[in-house]
């Protein structure tokens, strides 16, 4: 399979704001903001969608969450509330397809989501 543009970014192929590094996981910002804060938090294993997670991928995921709340954290809006989100496939309009956890916050979000 054709390496994700995270993969690239993990390899330093292109240039990312890269926020927050372990030998499993990076974080950078996302390229189109949707709120003062987005960051993506993605597994350096190329894990295409949801669906494609197994047992043995249990402890990776769940770093992925320290990982974003430590970010959300370090950016002060732990408090105040963030959300985080994992699209997958296309009505949910996944458009990357190695996993990530998008962190947003900075801003109050609606619920439902559109
Ligand atoms: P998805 O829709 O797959 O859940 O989210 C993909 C996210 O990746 C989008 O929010 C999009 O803005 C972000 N993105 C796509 N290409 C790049 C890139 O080259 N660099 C960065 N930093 N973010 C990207």
């Amino acid at each position: 399979m054709a390496e994700s543009i995270f993969t690239k970014i993990i390899n330093r192929e292109i240039p990312a704001e890269i926020v927050y590094e372990t030998e499993d996981l990076i974080a950078f910002d996302d390229i189109s903001p949707q709120a003062p804060h987005h960051v993506l938090v993605v597994p350096k294993k190329p894990i295409p969608t949801i669906n494609d997670m197994e047992e043995a991928d249990a402890e990776l995921i769940g770093k992925l969450f320290i990982a974003a709340k430590k970010i959300a954290s370090e950016r002060g809006i732990a408090e105040k509330g963030y959300r985080m989100v994992i699209n997958c496939n296309a009505d949910a309009q996944q458009t990357v397809f190695h996993i990530h956890l998008h962190v947003i916050g900075g801003r109050k979000f609606t619920w439902p989501p559109g």
